[in-house]
């Protein structure tokens, strides 16, 4: 068989995967798939990997495409004939510490969402499966018995047989040189065959190169930020009377077991990894090992020995070594790379690639042939990548800390430690030398919280109360009583200018823009299933421009988003993030303090809620905007960034009263005030109306993206509707993917979840089914949240529990 000439698809890379790729897009009916790869298939990472398929995830979405793995390779031995290893031995994950234990349960209430079969069990139980095991300081375990473990390199030559079956054509010795490209869009790829050079044409190419994608993503500017890490495991010889045994995870002690062929298997997630292949990687690097590294696994080898005997006897079969890559987030990659249109990516899988490609590969298949990812893959996406992050020094230092932190505990708000303070604020000195306690973001640093003078300014992690619980509770008084100030210059800013700048916002805004220069109009992008892909503000600043407001997070999905749809209009998109800070002055005191440092009149009648106008700042010129994300009197104040600190000293020295407020205080006022959060409570995923934004939505305007999609759901009724709650009992916390729980039956996650300080108690958002039935009805439900387990009693509202007619922020 020769390399075709053109392909629908091409795919880089025969790891798993690009075979579950190829797989999922020839299941798709996309025969005409090409995969490329430059030596055999498997012989880069997938070989090697120990083959554990644990569907235990720590969010939603993550726990429903891992249960898709799991099923997925439980029928492919039938379907292909490959032999995969597939065994269904269970897996135990035993915590050593109370908090590992509520982190457990945490994530059984998740998995039980999605009805992965899970239980919660005791020391003595484990003991049971386990006889190996010392259990003496086992606090608690959980079980999930379909879980198993796998041949990595079968399963993924399955997936290649699988794909060839359905009309797929994989290549091997053939390496891709480059990804061709014109006008932005991808045209194909050149490649290096046994046969010599060649060229393929297509219009969709797939980055599957593992950590050989990053290089070949950054040829064509593409942002792949990945970096290897060497990763390690032992096999001792064999071990009498050692038969299957449920794969084991005792990540207190970062390790886990794995009982293979009468041997067992030890590998680890050591706490400080070591980076690997710095210089680049060998040309031939083919089913390649790494040398082996004594003193660095040896902290997990003794710990092993005291929690499993058998390791101080039996003797050492194998140590491995081998390279994986990891990312600055420890969350893979997976969609449209924003860069050029028709390029796609599917790598960086710290060390989950097995169980996570089967349902990464029918996502991006989903995605690809329909348009539309099948569900919300934010947490995933490749667009959440920032340029800087291809930064090799930041890379490097980075994922030596990712690697371990797959099994270190996943404390609500916890921080990265290492290449941190990459970007700040111009008044980032100032804030930490109040007490700031910083959080990152995309880079960013952001004040979290803002400690008392003496405090330490560090956080302490907890499931429960952490120790910045109280210094919240006094910021939230300040916003609610008094006013507050937040530093929001990490927000994304975009400008869209030009003789087309209206139209084509008009087209991409499902509320009207075409508004007087200085209105400032709340609104979504929606995409064509009424889903929503970003919730802004923009503001007309002049009759051709236009100021989009985003997260940091999301700048480079909403830039992709705009730019992706200009069309044949004359706009111009840019990204304008740096030449703005944001200081937010929130508070029913908020127009007194700003009174002290600007002649303007901010009174109602001159200055109206969602309206801005340039005013002056101390002695310099700023842009206030009357909008607010904490239900409040107040004014976002956009200020050049060469002038912020002069404002914010001349604010600060004007009003000392004005209390510095951190990003976990905007959480908790905005989820009193039930504002959705984009990436949790509204997705892509979420349909515009049963998000209860309708409001957002132009009822005259017509040709907007999205609006067949509303009126077509106006049409159907909704089928389910985002509910507010708040805790009865004001001890419990809710962060996210608790579970609701209406009249006894699980109905799906909290979306998102903080402490209100002013309603007292825990308050979260979550979708409930409502498919033919009125508010009433919806209401009338009895209401719980599961916690780790624990089902508390909760109130339910469709409008906001804070101040629901908003007469405070139109105060
Ligand atoms: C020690 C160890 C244990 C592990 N255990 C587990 C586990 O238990 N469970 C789990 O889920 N995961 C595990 N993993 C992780 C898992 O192995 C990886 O996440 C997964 O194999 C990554 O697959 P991939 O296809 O992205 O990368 P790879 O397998 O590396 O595939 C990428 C392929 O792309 C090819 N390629 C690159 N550039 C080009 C080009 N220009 N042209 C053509 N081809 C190209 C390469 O040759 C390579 O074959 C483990 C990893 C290690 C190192």
């Amino acid at each position: 068989m020769s390399i075709p000439l053109k392909a629908r698809a091409v795919v880089v890379g025969g790891g798993i995967s690009g075979a579950s790729v190829a797989y999922h897009l020839a299941k798709a009916g996309w025969t005409d798939v090409v995969l490329l790869e430059r030596r055999r298939l498997t012989s880069g990472t997938t070989w090697h990997a120990a083959g554990l398929i644990g569907q235990l995830r720590g969010s939603a979405n993550m726990t429903r495409l891992a249960k898709y793995s799991a099923d997925l390779y439980r029928g492919l031995e039938a379907e292909t004939g490959v032999a995969t290893g597939m065994k269904q031995v269970g897996s135990i994950s035993v915590a050593l510490t109370r908090e590992r234990h509520e982190e457990l349960l945490r994530q059984a209430t998740v998995a039980r969402i999605f009805g992965v079969d899970v239980a919660e069990i005791s020391a003595l139980e484990v003991k049971g499966m386990y006889p190996h095991l010392e259990v003496g300081d086992v606090v608690g375990a959980v079980h999930l018995p379909l879980d198993g473990q796998c041949d990595p390199a079968n399963i993924a030559m399955a997936l290649a047989k699988g794909a060839r079956m359905k009309g797929a054509q994989i290549f091997e010795m053939t390496k891709v040189t480059r990804i061709t490209t014109a006008a932005g869009r991808v045209t194909g790829v050149d490649y290096e065959g046994p046969e010599g050079p060649g060229h393929i044409e297509a219009d969709v190419v797939v980055n599957c190169g593992g950590m050989w994608g990053r290089d070949l993503a950054a040829a064509n500017g593409v942002t792949l930020p990945l970096h290897a890490c060497e990763h390690f495991y032992l096999l001792t010889e064999p071990v009498k009377g050692i038969g299957d045994l449920p794969v084991l995870r005792v990540p207190d002690e970062c390790a886990y077991y794995k009982s293979d062929a009468g041997k067992m298997m030890l590998g680890a997630f050591e706490p400080k990894a070591k980076p690997w292949g710095m210089g680049g990687i060998r040309p031939d690097f083919e089913f390649d090992t790494l040398p082996e590294d004594w003193d660095h696994f040896m902290p997990i080898l003794e710990m092993a020995t005291k929690r499993m005997p058998l390791f101080e006897t039996a003797g050492i079969h194998t140590f491995f070594n081998g390279p994986e890559s990891f990312t600055p987030d420890d969350r893979y990659y997976l969609g449209p790379a924003p860069e050029v249109q028709g390029y796609w990516i599917a790598a960086g899988y710290n060390s989950i690639g097995i169980v996570s490609s089967g349902g990464a590969g029918m996502a991006l298949a989903h995605w690809i042939t329909e348009g539309e990812a099948p569900f919300d893959l934010w947490e995933v996406d490749i667009r959440r990548a920032q340029p800087f992050q291809k930064n090799l020094a930041y890379l490097k230092e980075r994922v030596s800390e990712t690697l371990g932190l797959l099994y270190a505990d996943h404390f609500p708000y916890r921080q990265m430690a290492t290449s941190r303070g990459v970007r700040r604020s111009p008044i980032h000195q100032q804030l930490a030398d109040r007490g700031a306690v910083f959080g990152e973001v995309a880079g960013w640093e952001r004040a979290n919280w803002f400690a008392n003078p003496g405090q330490e300014r560090e956080y302490r992690y907890s499931w429960k109360r952490q120790n910045w619980f109280d210094n919240q509770k006094a910021e939230h008084v300040a916003v609610r009583e008094s006013v507050g100030l937040f530093d929001m210059t990490s927000f994304g800013k975009i400008r869209i200018e030009g003789p087309g700048a209206c139209r084509m916002m008009n087209r991409v805004c499902s509320a009207e823009v075409d508004v007087a220069p200085g209105k400032i109009v709340y609104t979504m992008f929606l995409n064509g299933r009424g889903g929503i892909e970003a919730d802004v503000t923009v503001t007309r600043l002049t009759e051709t421009a236009y100021l989009v407001v985003v997260p940091g997070a999301t700048l480079q999905k909403d830039l992709a988003w705009l730019r992706g749809h200009v069309g044949e209009d004359f706009a111009v998109v840019t990204d304008v993030t740096a030449s703005e800070s944001v200081l937010c002055v929130m508070g029913p005191k908020a127009r007194d303090v700003l009174s002290r440092i600007t002649p303007n009149d901010l009174s109602n009648a001159a200055f109206p809620f969602g309206t801005a106008q340039e005013i002056e700042l101390g002695m310099g010129l700023g842009r206030a905007h009357r909008v607010t994300y904490v239900g409040e009197l107040g004014w976002e104040l956009y200020v050049p960034t060469d002038q912020t600190a002069h404002v914010f000293e001349a604010l600060m020295a004007a009003a000392p009263e004005v209390k510095l407020c951190g990003l976990h205080t905007l959480d908790s006022c905005r989820i009193e005030k039930a504002y959705r959060h984009w990436g949790h409570d509204i997705t892509d995923e979420d349909h515009v109306l049963e998000a209860g934004l309708g409001f957002a939505v132009s009822k005259k305007k017509t040709g907007f993206i999205g609006r067949e999609a509303v009126l077509a759901r106006q049409e159907a009724g909704l089928s389910r509707r985002l509910v507010q709650f708040r805790l009865t009992d004001p001890e419990p916390l809710l962060f996210h993917n608790e579970a609701v729980v209406r009249d006894g039956v699980i109905v799906g996650p909290v979306t998102s979840g903080n402490y209100g300080h002013t309603l007292g108690g825990a308050v979260g958002l979550g979708y409930v089914p409502c498919k033919g039935q009125t508010a009433e009805e919806v209401l009338g439900s009895r209401y719980q949240i599961e916690v780790a387990g624990v089902r508390h009693e909760a109130v339910a509202s469709l409008v906001p529990m804070y101040d629901p007619k908003s007469e405070r922020v139109r105060g």
